[in-house]
């Protein structure tokens, strides 16, 4: 960790399910860490906009991986507002639509868009030394040498009570799509979400997000870190 603090390098992984709280929680973490925020959920909706842009079909791994080795993505990591681009298009809208959102945990498990996104992120967290990354195989996968991991839950009515909020979308839908896209993100075989042995879990059903925050930013401090 002293290592870390002399280097100014300092990796927040936050992984957990949907709704937990992630995206609210990192962003404003590195912003008041003044570090860099990377959401990789945003990555795996813009390659997934990119298949559903070229036709092919979502079922064929191979196909789907094509599209996503020749497209050009690109991403911010500004936590007060970062920009999502596929080919030069922002589409920063359109990767939270209910199409892609129907879509994304089905790209998500196809190995080759795994392999060349965690590449990216790896990249990415490198270039920047101080960041938040959020996502679902953070802690596991893509950081695993993270100076902090923390594992976000919440009860399945939080979730889809803050998701159908967040997306104007009636709760009992949000709670059928969270279950299902909870379904396939845990079962997949590659990299499927799960909570790294070393993770904090942190329950945020009964918690305000700056009291996570809060939370987090001890937790940082006690291991000397930020
Ligand atoms: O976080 P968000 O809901 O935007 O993520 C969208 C989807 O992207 C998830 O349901 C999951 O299928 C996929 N994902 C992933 N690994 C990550 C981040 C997101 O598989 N690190």
């Amino acid at each position: 960790m002293e290592e870390n603090v002399r280097a100014g390098r300092c990796v927040v992984a936050v992984d957990g399910p949907s709704g937990s709280g992630k995206s609210t929680v990192s962003r404003r973490l590195a912003a008041g860490l003044g570090a860099r925020y990377l959401d990789t959920g945003a990555m795996y909706r813009a390659i997934t906009w990119a298949v559903l842009r070229s036709g092919v079909d979502l079922t064929d791994a191979a196909a789907v991986g094509k599209v996503a080795e020749e497209v050009e993505l690109r991403i911010g990591t500004d936590p007060q507002g970062y920009a999502v681009t596929v080919d030069g298009v922002n589409v920063d809208r359109e990767i939270r639509g209910p199409e892609v959102t129907g879509a994304v945990s089905a790209v998500a498990a196809v190995p080759a868009v795994r392999a060349l996104l965690v590449a990216r992120q790896r990249e990415l967290i490198n270039h920047a030394g101080r960041i938040v990354v959020e996502g679902r195989d953070i802690g596991a996968v893509v950081a695993p040498d993270a100076d902090l991991k923390v594992y976000l839950t919440a009860s399945e009515a939080a979730r889809a009570r803050r998701r159908s909020a967040e997306d104007a979308v009636d709760v009992a839908a949000t709670a059928a799509d969270l279950a299902r896209r909870d379904r396939l993100d845990s079962t997949r075989t590659v990299d499927p979400l799960r909570q790294s042995a070393d993770a904090v879990e942190l329950d945020t059903t009964e918690l305000g997000i700056d009291e996570v925050v809060d939370r987090l930013r001890g937790l940082l401090t006690e291991r000397g870190v930020a």
